[in-house]
């Protein structure tokens, strides 16, 4: 019921200003960031690496308003490809990258002659050179549905010279099926997500048990294909039936992983690892956290509640 809300909020600047000015903000924050420098989303991985979780990192931001805003998010994730190759973290990591992070919302204009997209397209190129130039790996994160046709074009731009970046799919949208037949083929990596957007109902399936269903769906796309599957979910259920659509596909653990949140089910994670699942953590680490957080919000009432009393003191 707060789900829409949550999120309408999400994309409200002055409501995110007077949430990030508040002094009790943080503790609550913490529990889903790993930090806003650098050094804590080294310190970060350096912690998960030792428990045997994988990474893919992301540089909080989106819906970056300048050709500057965009320079400065591309520079945040070449000085991260450094700094996890310093600190010897840079193998089988990856990069989490929003498309409107570097540019991809920016309109025609001074600061983007050809649109934002084309920006966009250039940046992420830049970013997965430095990221496959160490080692490490880049997937595209999906944002609303009017950004899928773009970032899907982004995509087989950046695989020319890298073919194995991945992309997130939201089962959420009725699309994505048909987006699938193209995803799946060999050395693809696609992460399926339910999708944290409030979209329309002429687009995207809203009620929950609808998304549920598309996701399994969709996960039965994806096993079935012959591409790297990587299992976007913190759901008991859907983290079940992966495992079993593994098998009945014969995929050995190398082909497939579970991914999710920094700071959420984190037993889980290590649960899964302890029985010879390959598991990934998405780590947000910035300082612009306020979209990012307000969708794991608005994703479970119960961190709302949580979030209210610290901001009245409890
Ligand atoms: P849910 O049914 O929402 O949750 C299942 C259970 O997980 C809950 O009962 C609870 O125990 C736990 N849980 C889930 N969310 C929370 C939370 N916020 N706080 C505490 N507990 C929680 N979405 C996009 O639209 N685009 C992306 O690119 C994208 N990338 C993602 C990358 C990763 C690695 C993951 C895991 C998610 C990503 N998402 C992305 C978010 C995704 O779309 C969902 O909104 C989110 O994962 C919640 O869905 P769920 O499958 O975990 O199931």
């Amino acid at each position: 019921m707060l789900r829409r809300p949550m999120l309408a909020l999400s994309t409200r600047t002055g409501v995110r200003d007077a949430v990030t000015a508040a002094p009790l903000t943080g503790r609550v924050v913490e529990r889903f960031i790993a930090g806003e420098t650098l050094h804590d989303a080294v310190t970060a991985v350096g912690r998960l690496h030792d428990a045997g979780l994988a990474v893919s990192l992301d540089h909080l931001g989106e819906n970056t308003v300048d050709r500057a805003g965009a320079d400065a998010t591309v520079q945040a994730y070449l000085d991260l490809l450094d700094g996890l190759a310093v600190a010897g973290l840079v193998g089988d990591a990856e990069v989490s990258v929003k498309l409107s992070a570097v540019g991809g919302s920016l309109p025609v204009g001074p600061d983007a002659p050809s649109g934002g997209a084309a920006v966009a397209r250039e940046n992420a190129r830049r970013i997965a050179a430095a990221a496959y130039g160490r080692g490490a790996r880049m997937t595209l994160d999906m944002e609303d549905h009017r950004t899928v046709d773009d970032t899907l074009e982004t995509l087989a731009v950046v695989r020319r010279d890298h073919p194995d970046v991945g992309v997130a799919v939201q089962a959420m949208l009725r699309r994505t099926p048909g987006d699938l037949a193209a995803l799946t083929g060999p050395g693809s990596r696609v992460r399926l997500v339910k999708g944290a957007y409030d979209e329309p109902d002429d687009v995207a399936f809203t009620e929950r048990a609808e998304v549920d269903l598309a996701y399994v769906r969709c996960l039965q796309l994806l096993m079935a294909g012959r591409g790297y599957s990587m299992v976007g979910s913190h759901d008991p259920r859907i983290i079940d039936i992966a495992g079993r659509l593994a098998a009945d596909h014969h995929r050995p653990p190398a082909r497939w992983e579970h991914q999710m949140l920094f700071g959420i089910r984190a037993d889980e994670q290590r649960r899964l690892v302890a029985q010879g699942r390959r598991v990934r953590v998405y780590v947000p680490y910035g300082t612009d956290w306020y979209g990012y957080f307000m969708r794991r919000l608005a994703e479970r009432p119960a961190n709302l509640a949580f979030f209210l009393r610290s901001m009245v003191g409890g």
